[in-house]
């Protein structure tokens, strides 16, 4: 199948691409390259240096590529930077979001895989969450994740376009020698391991005082691949008209705190590392953990790595960037 990739430079969206490639599908990216990485994808694949805000050049790159199918990841991320500065977020991902979409109806491509969050759910409850929880982010970030996914509903209502909206929980782990490379990094996993490869002094841990059994955050950490994998299995489920848009919670159903990953890190690596208690980050929720049932009975997918295999894979990548970078 023929499919551009939105964000197709950045973490998540360039490991789909080599996922693509590799099951025999042709790909274009489409990225700003604000936060992405040319080199993180391989040559074979087309390339427009596109920004999603204008209008005119999306269109542009639809038309000259006319993809079967898109994919998109293009965003900004980070939910404690959306509370500081909101504008951005809603500027980029909700103004991208829908120029991506009349560019698909003026172009008549009929299929979208959307990656939405599971920061729709806002404070999230002490269990797995199931998509018919109740939607109420509790940063800017989740606000405009929610937003798009009831954009797009409405695109799908009125057009001939259907979509998989997949709400991730935590992405981690790397893979194809490529991995996550945020400037500056925000996630946790990624500032636990230069905390421990020196490349920091310290790591933070954003709260111990949630209610939660150690005080710090819980939240259900899945590999990037295993994500990409559900990617996949919605472009088959898609592909038979039969099959209705849906919206799909993608995790693994286990919770971890802050304070066990730093725990589980300092064993599989076999490093220590400083550890400092910061104040809350604003718009943190204390769990957020997935219901995958509705992913595992409708498309057939399941996780398969474990956090150990994330930790390991993520160690790797570490490895990687600061021999690059030393
Ligand atoms: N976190 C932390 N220290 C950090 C980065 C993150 O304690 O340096 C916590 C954060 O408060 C959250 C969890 O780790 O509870 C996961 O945060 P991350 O930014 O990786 O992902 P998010 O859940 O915000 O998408």
């Amino acid at each position: 199948m023929k499919i551009l990739v939105t964000g197709g430079a950045g973490y998540i969206g360039s490991h789909m691409v080599h996922l693509l490639l590799k099951n025999g599908h042709r790909v274009a990216v489409l990225d700003n390259l604000e936060n992405g990485h040319r080199e993180s994808l391989p040559a074979e694949i087309t390339f427009f240096k596109t920004d999603l805000r204008n209008l005119a050049e999306t269109e542009k790159a639809m038309a000259s590529f006319q993809p079967e199918a898109v994919i998109h990841f293009a965003c900004y991320i980070a939910a404690g930077e959306s509370m500081e500065k909101p504008f951005l977020y809603f500027e980029n991902n909700l103004l991208g979001g829908i120029n991506l979409l009349e560019a698909m109806r003026k172009k008549n491509i009929g299929k979208i895989i959307f990656s939405s969050s599971a920061a729709v759910y806002g404070k999230g409850k002490n269990k797995p969450l199931k998509e018919t929880d109740p939607i109420a982010p509790s940063n800017t970030y989740g606000e405009t994740k929610a937003t798009l996914e009831k954009i797009i509903n409405w695109y799908a209502k009125i057009y001939k376009i259907r979509y998989v909206a997949f709400r991730y929980f935590n992405a981690a782990g790397a893979n194809y020698g490529i991995g996550e490379q945020h400037e500056p990094e925000t996630h946790l996993i990624p500032l636990l391991l230069q905390a421990a490869n020196n490349r920091r002094k310290n790591a933070f841990i954003f709260g111990d005082d949630y209610p939660t059994k150690d005080g710090t955050c819980i939240r259900d950490y899945i590999h990037v691949t295993d994500l990409c994998q559900a990617h996949l299995k919605a472009l088959e489920y898609l592909t038979d008209p039969k099959n209705n848009s849906e919206i799909f919670n993608l995790g693994t159903t286990e919770g971890k705190s802050v304070l066990e990953i730093t725990e589980l890190i300092k064993k599989t690596i076999g490093r220590n590392l400083r550890i400092k208690i910061a104040k809350r980050r604003p718009g943190d929720p204390p769990f957020l953990m997935a219901d995958i049932t509705k992913a595992s009975k409708m498309l057939g997918w399941r996780p398969e790595k474990s956090l150990e295999e994330i930790i390991t894979s993520a160690w790797q990548w570490e490895q990687k960037l600061a021999s690059n970078k030393s």
